[in-house]
């Protein structure tokens, strides 16, 4: 893999790029892509960077009956200085092959990969945009294409990573959220595909999605499987608390993902001496230090948003509303300091940025 070149094919025409403020999230891309196919016989072969656009699948193949397939996501920032910079993008890729091990899809060469991906952000530089709080999404992501409807691991695969200029997450700031603790539906569990980036995951997460924003509520907070006690995640978001203090996570348990920007905010808090625990966490947990007045600050942890405080969570009705429902200061800290990292405008005392040329 290593010594396989990277062939080109450069777009005829360039789309308009859209104004920086009517950025969404991930609904326009950028005008090349990057593929590669998987055999049996040739393991990962062709790969290429190709103009933007729809691919071909026979109707039986494998990824639209069964979802055998992985995704991984992650930004590019423009600096004020021009330059182009990736967070921890070896996380990433290290990440996809965790993903692929649990879907039985074969490893890819991590550095190869992310060459791939950097050859690509550098070809699409210009849609890296520039305003505060932009960057350009990048998702590498895996299907398989074996036609084939019986139930077992593909034999060919199709590995693409498409770009998409994103908006700021937060266009007033960074503002808290209301949560509703879900008790009916569950996420993952222990032993299934949690701690996997992979679609099912997530389509099976859309229908608490949709019951409570119906009722006001912008995500849920995910309970563990069996007990519905022990708290996992927040949406598609890590989590966490600050109590008397201290600050606690769950632990990776096997059904929670492990998220970069959740390892990255660990690591700032040891580095700032925050007292910082991984453990198991249950609801009456923290709704005991919700009533002992000692529940400070909640918060998610995720790429696209960084850091998403909780402003309530309603948890069988009884509502803890946090600080408030403003943003604590440990939670603005830590989104302070994460994007200037990521945008370049604070040193980068872990080495954690690397940069696209
Ligand atoms: C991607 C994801 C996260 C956050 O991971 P980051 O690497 O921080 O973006 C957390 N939980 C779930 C379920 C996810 O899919």
């Amino acid at each position: 893999m290593e010594n396989q070149q990277i062939q080109i094919t450069h777009s005829q025409s360039r789309k308009a790029k859209p104004a920086s403020d009517q950025l969404e999230f991930g609904r326009i891309f950028t005008d090349h892509m990057f593929m590669m196919d998987y055999s049996e016989e040739k393991g990962w072969y062709e790969p290429r960077i190709v103009p933007y656009q729809p691919i071909t699948l026979d109707p039986a193949a494998m990824i639209f009956h069964y979802g055998q397939t992985v995704f991984e996501g992650l930004k590019a920032y423009r600096t004020k200085e021009d330059k182009v910079l990736l967070f921890r993008p070896e996380k990433n890729m290290e990440r996809l092959n965790l993903s692929n091990e649990r879907l039985c899809i074969p490893q890819i060469d991590e550095d190869f990969v992310l060459n791939a991906l950097k050859q690509l952000v550098n070809l699409d530089k210009d849609w890296v945009p520039s305003a505060e709080g932009t960057s350009l999404y990048i998702r590498p992501f895996i299907i398989s294409t074996e036609p084939y409807l019986g139930v077992a691991a593909s034999k060919s695969y199709k590995l693409m990573i498409i770009l998409s200029p994103v908006g700021s997450y937060y266009k007033e700031g960074i503002h808290p959220v209301k949560i509703f603790v879900e008790r009916e539906f569950v996420r993952a569990v222990e032993g299934g595909t949690g701690k996997a980036k992979t679609a099912g995951n997530y389509a099976a997460s859309l229908k608490a999605q949709e019951v409570s924003e119906k009722q006001g509520y912008s995500q849920v907070l995910w309970l563990d499987g069996i007990e519905k006690r022990y708290i996992e995640e927040v949406g598609s978001m890590n989590i966490f608390f600050k109590i008397n203090g201290k600050v606690v996570t769950p632990e990776l348990n096997g059904s929670i993902l492990a998220g970069v920007t959740r390892d990255s905010v660990i690591n700032l808090l040891k580095y700032w001496g925050v007292p910082v625990q991984e453990r198991r966490i249950s609801i009456d947990e923290i709704y005991d230090s919700f009533k002992n007045g000692e529940l400070e600050e909640v918060f998610g942890t995720g790429t696209a948003a960084v850091i998403s405080p909780v402003g309530e969570l309603n948890w069988e009705g009884e509502k803890m509303v946090i600080n408030n429902g403003k943003t604590g200061s440990l939670s603005q800290k830590i989104y302070d300091t994460l994007t200037s990292i990521q945008n370049g405008l604070e040193p980068d005392l872990f080495d954690w940025t690397v940069e696209v040329k």
